[in-house]
């Protein structure tokens, strides 16, 4: 089969078919229109196989992931996804695989509202990249700055299932009791929030998607926003899953700053508590408050990244195991 045969059968029709688009899969270049009074996000992410997945991962389950940690994204900037391309590096042409991968990533970009506009196909190690467009209001996308002293700190969903399923995978951490279809489902199939991105687009004051774990993630908000977080550890919302390894003698590291969990981190002044009530009960999703925004140290220039954010476990400060490699916390 031909890389041509190859975009035609597998790379055509995927998702939905958007009025807006001039020009879609076929042509050098797709061609989008914008709507006077919007403005376009643009956000792309790769993963490559053996860094950011296992070559075990299922085509359909690699579909969903390079395109659930780009609707991630756009749910984190407050904006509506519309637009995806996607450059597929492939050892070889299994159409079997891409048969599977086609399927899924129609599924989910159709969930979405996403139509695939274009890409590039290439013969190599198995790499996935995907660029995903989307529309916001002018001036309305949400950002890392603009939290404000006394907003309350949300997160969205269950926090540390997908660097516990990593764990498990390794062998690091013990199965035990723990659900292992609900754990690799939050690794390989996480369900980006874009519903509630959209929905708290208009009053949040920050957001940011946890790709890279909770702790790290905030203070990029504190950063931007030039403030401090105090972050109320023993509120973090956990699955059943993890209340299991907590049980059997786990800690609250991999909730804290493990990675790929695409859970929604935003603050929002606290009148509209009841308004976020309202849109996780709608949504389904739960919305945890996990915290505040506080007014940073006066002598954070000199101390480090540290005072951006203060962790507590029922009113007592509470210390990360630093052993395990928290890169954002050197020099402390
Ligand atoms: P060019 O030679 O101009 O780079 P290609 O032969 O790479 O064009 O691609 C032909 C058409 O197929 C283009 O419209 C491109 O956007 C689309 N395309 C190629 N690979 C993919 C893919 N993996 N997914 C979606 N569209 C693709
Ligand atoms: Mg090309």
């Amino acid at each position: 089969m031909s890389e041509f045969s190859l975009i035609d059968r597998y790379c055509q029709n995927i998702g939905v078919s958007h009025q807006a688009t001039s020009i879609d899969v076929g042509d050098d270049a797709a061609v989008i229109q914008i709507p006077s009074n919007k403005e376009l996000a643009i956000s792309v992410d790769t993963m490559v196989e053996g860094v950011h997945f296992f070559p075990n991962v299922s085509a359909e389950n690699l579909a969903h992931k390079i395109a659930a940690v780009n609707l991630s994204d756009m749910a984190a900037m407050g904006a509506e996804p519309k637009w995806a391309t996607l450059a597929l590096s492939l050892p070889k042409i299994n159409e079997n695989w891409l048969a599977a991968f086609s399927m899924s990533l129609n599924r989910v970009l159709t969930h979405y509202g996403v139509q695939l506009i274009g890409g590039d196909t290439t013969q190599g190690s198995l790499t996935l990249t995907m660029q995903i467009m989307g529309l916001v209001d002018k001036g309305e996308a949400l950002t890392r700055e603009g939290a404000q002293l006394g907003d309350v700190l949300y997160v969205s969903g269950q926090l540390g299932d997908a660097a516990l399923a990593l764990a498990v995978l390794k062998g690091e951490i013990d199965q035990g009791e723990m659900d292992r279809q609900h754990l690799l489902s939050c690794l390989e199939k996480p369900i980006p929030q874009v519903a509630l991105g959209l929905e708290i687009a208009g009053f949040a004051s920050s957001c940011i998607d946890i790709s890279d774990g909770l702790v790290a993630d905030i203070q990029h908000i504190a950063k931007a926003s030039d403030i401090a977080i105090s972050l109320d550890v023993e509120r973090l919302p956990l699955s059943t899953s993890y209340a299991h390894y907590l049980d059997v003698g786990g800690n609250l590291d991999l909730a804290l700053s493990g990675g790929d969990d695409y859970q929604l981190a935003f603050t929002a002044n606290p009148m509209h508590q009841t308004t976020l009530e309202k849109i996780s009960s709608e949504l389904g999703v739960e919305l945890t408050d996990i915290g505040k925004i506080v007014a940073k140290h006066d002598d954070i220039s000199s101390s480090g990244s540290d005072h951006l954010l203060q962790l507590s476990f029922n009113g007592k400060p509470y210390a990360l195991d630093r052993d395990l490699g928290y890169q954002h916390f050197k020099g402390a």
